[in-house]
């Protein structure tokens, strides 16, 4: 009987390829791009700081503090958003220092974050000592759900910031939405900890995930991997999943054996306290290895990127003055009270993602080698997995140029109205007020403020253009007809999204 291989082999080819068994398998060849080689925990202080137990609560006591004033202040304090310690911290200075954590570090924030925090603190009942049993019902989130991997919590994310559009909360409008805000993201947080085991809400729901993941693969931080993948293959215990008396098994359902990005490392370092065999580090990478490197590409993260690229573009054309006519027309015509329309929301960030996926399409359509066969990676390429195999790669290499817009769109709420958080301090103590000189001060005139944006923009494409160039090249050339023709058609889609993204901030004239 002839053989899978020999079947597809003898099918009409449109074009002439040549068939080529899978390379050398194994984890050296398989891993080897991936496996970053700088290990930051071999300095002896490091080591030490990462073993205490105390490690994570010491990053999340400040921000739990932090953020339980927010929360106070928010609801009780001033009603001026601009003087307000909660609404200022918040959107003024908070949301852009993530952003800077996630394209330097990666998931620096879930490291110190303290609404997955809180809820851990309660889901082990400790702050940081090792605990064998957990609070609530430690059920496992069902597989269906799971299945959607980095798009469900991008619906939320949507959600989410629909909401906070339609309250003008991070305007900032009124202090007490703010508060509000917060409370309804952690009680959602406790709420998961407490029905679901580990971390279910970091990796499946929560509104921040997708961006922080997929952006954060951009940072120099390649997270804790193993040390030695054949030591993993071999151990017994995989106590780093399972937990032992010194640590907590992976929260974030990672196995640091398999691992080949810092996607979904959330930095907590219990593998680190629990591998028995000393197997684990925390490791530094060049930028961009976590957005090229990996073989394995998702769909799920695809979609998360395509729907994140038309959500900021949705945002960067509302704050245009041709918006406000479209969305006026909606409303008026479906009987909406007011900015902004359910329609025009979703449909906006439809489009933008449909191009992605449009473009994908037809770039796999133009250039894909129409025979069927094994490919350099030992994948099948066919007809129904042309689509699949061309618009991951193409939507990760826009990672970079996403990861520049959501940054460059939160540069005018700080570089306007980032030294108001200190006359905000000052007035819990009954201090300072609107008179304060540095309540109207700008580190930035608004023109300045557009060249950065669009200088950061610009910083996103050409790294989005390198890495599209790489990927293209390893993962698309193979199963193309047109070598050069696929690196230069997904490189001009990269570009493409950046000069839109640029153009735009130039008509936005640094509104935020
Ligand atoms: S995934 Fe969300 S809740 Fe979890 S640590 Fe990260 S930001 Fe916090
Ligand atoms: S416990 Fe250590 S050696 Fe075992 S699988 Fe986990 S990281 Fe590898
Ligand atoms: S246990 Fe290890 S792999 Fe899992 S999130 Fe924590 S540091 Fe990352």
């Amino acid at each position: 009987m002839a053989t899978k291989m020999e079947e597809l082999a003898s099918e009409p080819a449109w074009t002439p390829v040549k068939l080529r068994a899978p390379q050398r398998s194994g984890l050296e060849e398989r891993f080897a791009a991936t496996d970053p080689t700088l290990e930051l925990s071999r300095h002896p202080l490091v080591a030490r700081i990462l073993k205490n137990r105390k490690f994570q609560f010491l990053l999340i006591l400040p921000n739990q503090i932090v953020f339980w004033t927010v929360i106070s202040i928010g609801l009780a304090g001033t009603v001026d958003p601009g003087l307000n310690f909660g609404t200022a911290i918040t959107w003024y200075v908070w949301f852009c220092l993530v952003f800077v954590m996630m394209v330097v570090v990666g998931r620096a924030w879930c490291a110190m974050c303290p609404f997955g925090g809180f809820a851990e603190w309660v889901q082990r009942r400790a702050l940081f000592r090792r605990t064998q049993k957990a609070l609530g019902l430690g059920l496992k989130f069902p597989e269906p759900l799971a299945r959607f991997g980095f798009v469900l919590p991008v619906a939320s994310f949507l959600i989410l910031t629909w909401i906070e559009e339609f309250f003008n909360i991070a305007g900032p409008g009124t202090p007490a939405y703010t508060s509000w805000m917060v409370v309804g993201i952690v009680s959602a947080a406790l709420l998961f900890f407490l029905v679901f085991e580990r971390r279910t809400f970091c990796r499946y729901v929560c509104p921040l995930t997708t961006l922080i993941g997929t952006v954060g693969s951009v940072g120099s931080v390649a997270g804790f991997r193993t040390r030695d993948r054949d030591v993993c293959l071999s151990c017994k215990t995989k106590d780093c999943m399972r937990g032992s008396e010194d640590g907590y098994g992976c929260p974030w359902y990672t196995w640091p054996g398999s691992a080949d990005s810092n996607l979904y490392c959330g930095l907590c370092s219990e593998c680190y306290k629990s591998c028995p065999e000393g197997n684990v580090g925390l490791f530094l990478q060049k930028p961009l290895t976590s957005v090229i490197a990996p073989r394995r590409r998702r769909i799920d993260v695809a979609w998360g990127i395509a729907l994140l690229w038309g959500l900021v573009l949705y945002q960067q054309f509302n704050a245009t003055s041709a918006f406000a006519p479209v969305d006026n027309w909606l409303n008026s015509t479906l009987h909406f009270p007011h900015y902004p329309d359910p329609v025009d929301y979703l449909g906006f960030i439809a489009i933008g993602a449909s191009i992605v996926a449009a473009v994908s399409w037809a770039v796999g359509r133009g250039f894909a080698s129409r025979a069927v066969g094994f490919v350099r990676t030992g994948h099948f390429l066919d007809r129904s997995s042309r689509f699949r195999a061309f618009f991951a790669p193409v939507a990760y290499g826009l990672i970079p140029v996403v990861g520049a817009d959501y940054f460059a769109r939160q540069l005018p709420k700080f570089l306007q109205s980032a030294p108001r958080v200190v006359p905000a301090i000052e007035h819990i103590f009954g201090f300072s007020s609107t008179k304060s000189s540095l309540y109207s001060f700008s580190l930035m005139t608004n023109g300045w403020i557009v060249v950065t944006q669009v200088a950061v923009v610009l910083l996103g494409t050409a790294a989005a253009a390198w890495a599209t160039w790489k990927i293209a090249g390893r993962e698309l050339v193979p199963v193309s007809r047109n070598a050069i023709g696929v690196r230069v058609a997904t490189v001009t889609f990269a570009l493409a999204c950046g000069a839109a993204a640029a153009f735009l901030y130039v008509l936005m004239h640094a509104a935020d």
